[in-house]
């Protein structure tokens, strides 16, 4: 019966944390479902990331196992057109070779394939072994839709909803292999038996609907459904995560005396301000910053490391030093007592549920605007590369739960608008009036992995769907 059986899921991502994250939660949901999963990254990486990312479920420990083999470690220092060059460093028949062997190795054999939006020939692997390969679209709807229409012609230009047409192409070099990856490996989207998107139902009915319209049933779409599972935060549904995965890292004993302070604060009164993995603020822009913080007046968390991808581990002294040296003269004893830099990894969420925690200033990157939202932590809105932007616009335009910042026409934002932009939201008068409609969204995020929840049942058909498929194995 195939009820007995063990459905083993095999689970791929690329080694970034906004990428590892969702992915790790969905092997927890699939584990506590009674499933095998076996998780992969594309491991171009500091194993310091590989380790940062492991969490346990009972007593299975979900290791990203890389597919590198010996020497392939990457040198820390690089920043995101690097980091992204890495995750294609080697070319995709080459990548899918490794796949392929590492799956010929498991037993039982795997029944499915969960692939990252950013492993598109895990496809090519899944054809091979005549499984289905389900896409794990880590960003929302929005930014799926807008892939879809840039990279093909699936969905007519006339239905979709207006963006700026310029987007894509002022955050992305149009002649860059980014750009030539990002474009192939969302041609293979439409592929995949499901598209399973970190986002949530009644957050983005309207666009889920269209591309179900434009796409399913189409020539040359293989999919069936478009499902939004998220959020896939790490508090994800406390009941899974019953070892409070969120603390188990080392990363929150060290930050307690920032946790000490914020308990001194009072209540909605902190400004946490964040740019998430990949984003850098080059020393210009951090001194406007800086100011901006100080001329705001409010009590402020901030995050502040080298531009290095992935930092997560505590940095040298000496990085540190210098680090601080980029900032205005005299800036750490004019903050102190009012404000706090973090110089290493931080615990968001945790920070994010803090009491005194009142708003948030986000590149906007789709992890940090869940945890936002999970949080009922109303947005500055600083997006920096495209999907950041399609939710800065989002938040901002579509459903007006973000205060968004202004570039000049040099690209930084100047230290009176970061001031500007934080009193706004911070405000008693407007800040509360956003913050009234953030506990309304955070209510739709909590319900929809609730029982009976959009997400939940999303997750339940998908469940459903590998039974049925491994039935019909010989
Ligand atoms: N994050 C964190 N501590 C940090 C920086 C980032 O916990 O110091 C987490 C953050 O909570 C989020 C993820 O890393 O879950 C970043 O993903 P996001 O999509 O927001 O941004 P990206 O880094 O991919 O641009």
């Amino acid at each position: 019966e195939a009820e007995d059986l063990v459905l083993h899921v095999v689970i791929i991502t690329v080694p970034c944390p906004g990428h590892l994250i969702p992915a790790s939660q969905m092997a927890k949901h699939l584990l506590s479902l009674g499933m095998k999963v076996s998780c992969f990254n594309t491991g171009i990486n500091y194993p310091s990331v590989e380790r940062h990312f492991e969490e346990k479920f009972g007593e299975v420990k979900i290791v990203f196992r890389p597919l590198r083999k010996e020497n392939e470690f990457v040198p820390p220092g690089k920043r995101l057109e690097e980091h992204l060059d890495w995750i294609q460093h080697l070319n995709d028949e080459a990548m899918a070779e490794r796949l392929a062997e590492a799956l010929r190795n498991l037993t039982p054999p795997p029944a499915c394939i969960i692939s990252d939006m950013l492993v598109g020939w895990s496809q090519d692997v899944a054809n091979a072994f005549h499984i289905p390969r389900f896409l794990l679209y880590t960003m929302p709807a929005n930014a799926l839709l807008y892939m879809i229409t840039s990279s093909t012609s699936l969905v007519s230009p006339a239905v979709a909803p207006k963006r700026p047409p310029d987007i894509w192409k002022s955050m992305v070099d149009p002649t860059s292999s980014i750009n030539d990856y990002l474009h192939r490996n969302a041609r293979r989207f439409c592929e995949a038996a499901m598209i399973l998107v970190n986002t949530v139902e009644d957050l983005e009915a309207g666009l889920l609907d269209l591309m179900r319209t434009e796409l399913i049933g189409k020539p040359n779409v293989k999919l069936e459904k478009l499902l939004p599972i998220g959020p896939l935060i790490r508090s994800y549904g406390g009941e899974i995560c019953s070892d409070n995965s969120v603390s188990h890292n080392q990363e929150d004993t060290s930050c307690a005396e920032i946790f000490r302070w914020l308990d001194t604060q009072e209540d909605s009164s902190v400004l946490y301000v964040s740019f998430g993995t990949l984003v850098t603020v080059n020393e210009s822009q951090a001194h406007e910053l800086a100011h901006g913080l100080e001329q705001s007046g409010t009590p402020f968390l901030w995050v502040y490391r080298p531009p290095e991808v992935c930092q997560v581990l505590p940095m040298d002294a000496s990085v540190q030093d210098s680090l601080l040296d980029g900032l205005p003269t005299g800036f750490m004893e004019r903050i102190e007592g009012r404000g706090r830099l973090i110089t290493q990894w931080a615990p968001q969420q945790l920070i994010l549920s803090h009491r005194s925690v009142g708003g948030f200033m986000s590149h906007c990157g789709w992890n940090s605007t869940l945890e936002a939202l999970w949080a009922g932590k109303p947005i500055v809105a600083w997006p920096c590369a495209i999907d950041q932007e399609l939710t800065a616009r989002y938040l901002v335009d579509d459903i007006k739960l973000a205060v968004e910042v202004h570039k000049n026409d040099d690209g930084l934002v100047e230290s009176a608008e970061v001031a500007r932009a934080i009193s706004l939201l911070m405000d008693e008068n407007t800040g509360s009036g956003i913050r009234s409609w953030f506990v309304k969204m955070q209510q739709l995020a909590h319900k929809a992995i609730g029982e009976g929840g959009s997400s939940k049942t999303n997750l339940k058909t998908l469940v459903d769907r590998l039974k049925s498929h491994l039935k019909t194995l010989p």
